[in-house]
């Protein structure tokens, strides 16, 4: 199958198609809805720089020494803790966290810069 519709989750043929919003197995007639099928979501999950999965509200210390563009500059320094992280899918960049990083406000981070506190 190079149309990447999914096997039949009763019988498990793959000679499914599609007919309208269903899916349909010719094979034992079992009739699915697409959105059903669609077992993973599309958005990928966000990992830390060790693979962690994050999620909203995680713990996370940085694990390199950030600078910060714009008003004031800095250094976000290694080892800084910033709690109640905020998973974002339309950052500046590959920026995906947005996070309030104490002495620096609100900013948004890379995942790969951050290591979650388990
Ligand atoms: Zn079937």
């Amino acid at each position: 199958m190079s149309d990447g519709l999914p096997a039949c989750p009763e019988c498990h043929e793959a000679f499914t198609y599609e007919q309208g919003a269903l899916l349909v197995c010719p094979m034992c007639g079992h009739e699915w809805s697409k959105d059903t099928a669609e077992t993973t979501p599309e958005t990928a999950l966000i990992k830390d720089a060790v693979g962690n999965v994050l999620a909203d509200g995680d713990i996370v210390t940085i694990v390199k020494d950030l600078k910060v563009k714009g008003a004031g500059g800095g250094v976000v320094k290694v080892g800084t803790k910033v709690r109640g992280i905020r998973l974002i899918g339309d950052g500046v960049g590959d920026h995906d966290i947005d996070a309030t990083v104490p002495g620096f406000g609100r900013l948004q981070l890379k995942s790969g810069v951050v290591k979650k506190v388990l």
